[in-house]
């Protein structure tokens, strides 16, 4: 990993940041900390002719061993502060969760508890449609302000022009989510407390810690439960070896840290194909793995 100037780092390792501790480099890092670097970095660099991947915290991305060639793009400064407007709250990209489940119990803010538990930042919830405890970030949000870079323009779309699902939000092809308008309840700071408390108790309780992993693997398909699929498919073998099924969550596994991002991958189709072997469903995976 090389810092070429301040904001271009080359060969990024994407296994020293993320969750998983695996995954191949990022080729070009860029930092980005401002509307002005965002529009220079696109009109002078011949990005445009070349994929871009933006990170967020790395909760939910796994780069195959090959590594990513495109541009990588990592949102920091602007982009990490939260503004408190009369009827909305301005979130940048980067703020992580857990800060602005805190932030807004310091403000007295409702709403953002379920934050507390989900390691992503803003960025990643937009675009995942991150969400537990039976609330989505889609219930949260008026509006996506997002850079588009065929055009080199901002843009706002409201939540209801936007066609946010289970665990997809905005996923726009050549877009940067900078900011997200979320909507602002005031309630009193001992009832936010306790609802963080309450779901920080339920997170301990029912999935594994201080382990890496990437949370659930696979969304649940309708009316049903991934883990439950996977538990009934699988054999003892997948509970044991470098990268093995969560005992407190089969719809989790753990791997050693600086495991191949590639077996890791396979592991996952492994397990793919017992549920679709099983009971003829095919997982689709939560987890985004890029080539
Ligand atoms: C222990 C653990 C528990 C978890 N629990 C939950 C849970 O309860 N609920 C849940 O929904 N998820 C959960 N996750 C998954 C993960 O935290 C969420 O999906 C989160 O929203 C990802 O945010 P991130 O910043 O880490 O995104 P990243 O992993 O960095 O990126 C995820 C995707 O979002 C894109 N992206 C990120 N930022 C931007 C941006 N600014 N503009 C455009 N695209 C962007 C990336 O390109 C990538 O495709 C968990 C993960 C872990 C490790």
């Amino acid at each position: 990993m090389t810092q070429e100037n301040k904001n271009l780092i080359t060969n990024y390792s994407s296994a020293k940041f993320s969750w998983l501790k695996s995954g191949g480099n990022i080729s070009h890092l860029y930092k980005v900390h401002n509307q002005i670097e965002l529009n220079n970095l696109f009109i002078q660099n011949d990005i445009k002719t070349k994929s871009f991947l933006v990170i967020g915290n790395l909760s939910n991305t796994l780069i195959k061993d090959e590594g990513f060639k495109g541009i990588g793009i990592k949102l920091l400064g602007d982009f990490t502060d939260v503004q408190v407007n009369s009827d909305h709250m301005l979130v940048g990209a980067a703020v992580l969760d857990n800060y602005l489940s805190k932030f807004c119990y310091q403000k007295s803010i409702t709403g953002y508890e379920f934050l507390f538990t989900i390691p992503g930042s803003i960025g990643g919830n937009i675009f995942m449609n991150a969400g537990c405890y039976n609330q989505e970030i889609k219930d949260k949000l008026i509006s996506v302000i997002y850079y588009d870079a065929n055009q080199n323009k901002i843009f706002e779309k409201n939540i209801s022009e936007l066609q946010f699902d289970y665990r997809k939000g905005f996923q726009k092809n050549n877009t940067i989510i900078l900011y997200g308008k979320f909507k602002i309840t005031y309630k009193d700071q001992d009832y936010i407390k306790s609802l963080m408390n309450e779901y920080d108790i339920i997170r301990k309780q029912s999935q594994p810690q201080k382990v890496n992993c990437c949370g659930s693997i696979f969304k649940n398909p309708k009316n049903q439960s991934a883990w439950r699929l996977i538990k009934s498919s699988i054999d003892e073998s997948f509970y044991n070896g470098p990268i093995k099924l969560s005992r407190t969550h089969s719809n989790f596994f753990e791997n050693e840290p600086n495991i191949s991002a590639n077996s890791i991958d396979l592991f996952i189709s492994k397990i793919q194909k017992r549920v679709k072997d099983k009971h003829k469903i095919m997982l689709e995976k939560e987890l985004r793995i890029i080539d």
